[in-house]
């Protein structure tokens, strides 16, 4: 039997594992020479930098393929765990250091915030228990099948119920529970680790610190960019045939059903199965032209997006970590910006990844490779020539402030990553880091499933289709793909 994957963005890839694994003959169509979508990374002047993703959680969701596959994940996919799980900064100079170790992190808060580790530490089991009680429901079925609603799950989050802040946004229950406003700040970052407004999104979404604070965060050997090679590699040994540069034209349906595929240069792949790892806005709009749209999932308001600077820079800030936080002094007016206003905020939360902290060989000698990102939305035409040199000059201006630097003096390598190019190098709409956003409870609901309700043999698959972005739930949209398929045959 053949499937056809249109994307090699790391939902496709995890596919086409568990496709190959149970027995299809699997070929990826890449419109890019390079697999990995968003995944990817680069090297400029002695500097190597990860393109995109840069936090890694669960990574039991990478270590699962190898295992579904026969292969032991630690002969080909090493990783540490973070001490630090991040670094804050805040203008009047105060600093905050997340360990892992929750009793650590609980004295931290204490000392440096004021705010009681008895609460900090309940918080933290709070947390614990919504992920616990909910992840089979919201992140590991499909939701968009009845009989998901009738299993053990829906009992499990019903038990929990009282603390699924039902009503309440993500701000509301951690400003509920602290009064230190610099640690509600804290928690409500959380919300950009899927593109939406802490101010908007639901409360059951303060369930996400759970996997940095509880579970930990991690970091491959060799860079995020790992996880791709690792992955392709595993499934070129399961049989997958990539094939770069092929970008998918079409999808094609005979009596309801897909059928194959035709690529831009007029190939043709005829297919039992057909998953589309492309975005599902422009996988509507361009491979499925003529077909009955799901214009109400498509309108979905879009993540946000970012712009990102790749600075090779000649000297270390022993400040540091690998992940590290910039706060602004007014979030509300950030996400206010962000959302409302579709701009650039002009004092953004700045984001630091400095891998070459704990990579060897990532930076020149006595150098790092910073990785600095904001939130800015998806592209909607905004003039980010513009926004991007105020944005430029406003991080540079915060970082001198904050270390006492000149920062310009030290940048020796330069490159950047807007909404447009994030566009037009994977085919996500509007260059949405994420998808769709989540400022809506009902938003879980809205995502598009991971199957076609009118085409049969139809899958969907990574960021912008249930369960959500990020590379632990495009995994989980893999796992679910796979069982729809087994459910299917
Ligand atoms: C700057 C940035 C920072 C991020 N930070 C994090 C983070 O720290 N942690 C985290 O977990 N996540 C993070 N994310 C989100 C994460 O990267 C994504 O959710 C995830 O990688 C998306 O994977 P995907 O499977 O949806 O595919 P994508 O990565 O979107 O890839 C889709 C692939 O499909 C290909 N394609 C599209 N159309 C066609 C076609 N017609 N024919 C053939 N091929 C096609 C594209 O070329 C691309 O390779 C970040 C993203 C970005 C951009």
């Amino acid at each position: 039997m053949q499937a056809v994957v249109i994307g090699s963005g790391i939902g496709g890839i995890a596919t086409a594992i568990r496709l190959a694994v149970s027995g299809y003959k699997v070929t990826v169509y890449e419109s890019n020479n390079y697999p990995g979508g968003k995944l990817t990374a680069f090297e400029k002047d002695g500097y190597r930098f990860d393109a995109g993703p840069s936090l890694f959680t669960l990574p039991h969701l990478v270590e699962e393929l190898f295992q579904i596959a026969g292969e032991r994940a630690s002969d080909h996919f090493p990783y540490i765990k973070k001490d630090v799980a991040c670094r804050y900064f805040w203008k009047d100079g105060t600093e905050l250091t997340a360990w892992a170790d929750s009793e650590k992190f609980a004295d931290e808060v204490e000392d440096k915030l004021g705010e009681s580790r008895d609460k900090v530490l309940d918080h933290l089991e709070n947390v614990k228990l919504l992920y616990e009680r909910t992840k089979g429901l919201f992140l590991e079925k499909s939701l968009h099948k009845w009989d998901t609603y009738l299993s053990k799950d829906v009992i499990k989050a019903l038990q929990v119920v009282h603390k699924l802040h039902l009503t309440e946004s993500m701000h509301e229950v951690a400003a509920k529970k602290f009064k230190s406003d610099k640690l509600v700040q804290l928690f409500d970052r959380y919300a950009t680790y899927n593109g939406s407004n802490p101010y908007k999104a639901p409360g059951v979404l303060a369930m996400i610190p759970h996997l940095e604070h509880n579970i930990g965060t991690f970091l491959p050997e060799r860079g995020m960019h790992q996880i791709t090679e690792e992955l392709v590699a595993l499934a070129k040994r399961k049989g997958v045939t990539f094939s770069f540069n092929s970008k998918v034209d079409k999808i094609h349906i005979e009596g309801g059903v897909a059928t194959g595929v035709k690529l831009e240069n007029g190939q043709e792949h005829p297919a039992e199965l057909v998953v589309s790892n492309m975005d599902v806005v422009p996988t509507y709009r361009h491979l499925l032209k003529g077909q009955r749209a799901p214009e109400k999932t498509l309108m979905q308001e879009r993540s946000s997006s970012a712009l990102i600077f790749y600075w090779g820079v000649n000297r270390s800030f022993p400040q540091l970590d690998l992940h590290n936080i910039l706060f602004s002094s007014n979030y509300r007016r950030e996400f206010h910006e962000i959302f409302d206003f579709k701009e650039a905020p002009s004092d953004p939360t700045i984001y630091i990844n400095i891998t070459s902290k704990d990579v060897k060989g990532e930076a020149p000698e006595g150098g790092e490779n910073w990785f600095v990102m904001v939130n800015v939305p998806s592209n909607q035409g905004q003039n980010w020539k513009e926004e991007i040199v105020k944005t430029r000059a406003r991080i540079i201006e915060r970082i001198n402030g904050q270390f006492g630097v000149d920062l310009e003096s030290h940048i020796q390598v330069e490159e950047l990553l807007t909404p447009e190019l994030i566009e037009s190098k994977t085919s996500s709409f509007g260059g949405a880091l994420y998808g769709a956003s989540s400022n809506s409870s009902m938003s879980a609901f809205f995502r598009h499933p991971n199957f076609s309700r009118q085409i049969d043999n139809l899958y969907f698959v990574g960021g912008s289709v249930h369960p959500g972005g990020g590379i632990p739930l495009c995994l989980l949209s893999a796992r679910i793909v796979d069982q729809l398929v087994r459910e299917n045959a």
